[in-house]
C-alpha cells in the first residue's frame, strides 16, 4: 500500500464508457478531489443508448435513451462536483478501442491538461464467477490508457493534433480501478454519501435497486477494512512523473 494516500490532482480527467460507471467506481475520490478544489473533467464515451431491456422498446427509443441518460449523468456529476461534462456519443455495446477514439481522447487531454487520469482496467474480465466484464468498459480503459501514454505526449503522435494547437501534455499518475492488483486505498468516508447520491441519479439504470445504498456502503467497507478504513475505492497507480520529478 502507498504511503503518499492523500495525493490531490489540481485537474483530472475521469473517463467511461457508459453514464453510471463512474458513479459505481470512481465518485468518492472525485468528489473528495473536488472539495480539495481539484477541477474535475468527465468524460462519458457512450450515452448508455443499449441500456434497457424493457420489452416495448425497439431501435427508436435509443435517441430517447441517449437523451434521458446523459440528463442523468449531468445530474450525478453536479453532485459530484464535476466542472465539465463530456459526452462522444458513441454506440453503446459496440465500443472498440480503436485508432480514430484513442485520438479523441488524446485531444481532449491535450486540450484540458489534467494532471490525473482515471479510468478502468483493460485487462479487467472476469470480477468473481458472475461476471464478465462488459467489452465496453475495456475498450474505454485501453483507449484511455494509451491516449495517456504515449499519444498526448508525444509530438509527433497525431501530428494534425499538433497542427490544430493541440500541443503535447505529460499526465503524472493514471488511476485505474477495478484491478486485481491495486495498491493504492482513497477513503472515501467524507464522500460516500455523495457517491450513493450521485449514483441514485440514474435512475433509468438503479431505480428498481432497493437497497443500493447498503449494497454501496458495504462494498465501499470491504474495500477499506484491510487497510483500516472505513470506506475506500482501491487503485492500482500508475506514477509517470513522480513529485520529484517537478521542474
Ligand atoms: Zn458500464
Amino acid at each position: 500500500m502507498m504511503t503518499e494516500k492523500e495525493f490531490l490532482p489540481k485537474i483530472a480527467m475521469s473517463i467511461h464508457a457508459h453514464p453510471d460507471d463512474q458513479e459505481f467506481t470512481v465518485a468518492g475520490t472525485l468528489a473528495k478531489w473536488a472539495r480539495a478544489g481539484c477541477k474535475v473533467i468527465s468524460v462519458t464515451i457512450t450515452s448508455g443508448d443499449a441500456g434497457s431491456n424493457d420489452p416495448s422498446k425497439d431501435a427508436s427509443y435509443k435517441p430517447v435513451l441517449a437523451a434521458l441518460r446523459e440528463q442523468e449523468q449531468l445530474a450525478a456529476n453536479a453532485v459530484i462536483g464535476i466542472s465539465e461534462t463530456i459526452f462522444l456519443h458513441h454506440p453503446d455495446g459496440e465500443l472498440e478501442a480503436t485508432l480514430p477514439l484513442r485520438k479523441e481522447l488524446t485531444r481532449l487531454i491535450r486540450q484540458y491538461q489534467p494532471e490525473v487520469v482515471v479510468t478502468g482496467d483493460p485487462q479487467g474480465v472476469f470480477y468473481g464467477n458472475g461476471y464478465i466484464n462488459h467489452p465496453d468498459h475495456r475498450a474505454a480503459a485501453q483507449a484511455a490508457l494509451y491516449a495517456t501514454f504515449p499519444s498526448a505526449g508525444t509530438r509527433l503522435i497525431f501530428t494534425d493534433l499538433l497542427e490544430a494547437g493541440y500541443e503535447p501534455h505529460n499526465v503524472k499518475r493514471v488511476y485505474i480501478h477495478g484491478s486485481e492488483k491495486a495498491d493504492t486505498w482513497v477513503d472515501i468516508s467524507t464522500t460516500i454519501a455523495a457517491k450513493v447520491e450521485a449514483l441514485q441519479k440514474h435512475v433509468s439504470q438503479v431505480g428498481d435497486w432497493k437497497d443500493l445504498e447498503k449494497g454501496i456502503r458495504e462494498w465501499a467497507a470491504e474495500d477499506a477494512k484491510a487497510h483500516g478504513l472505513e470506506y475506500a475505492e482501491s487503485y492500482k497507480v500508475m506514477i509517470l512523473i513522480g513529485e520529484e520529478d517537478k521542474g
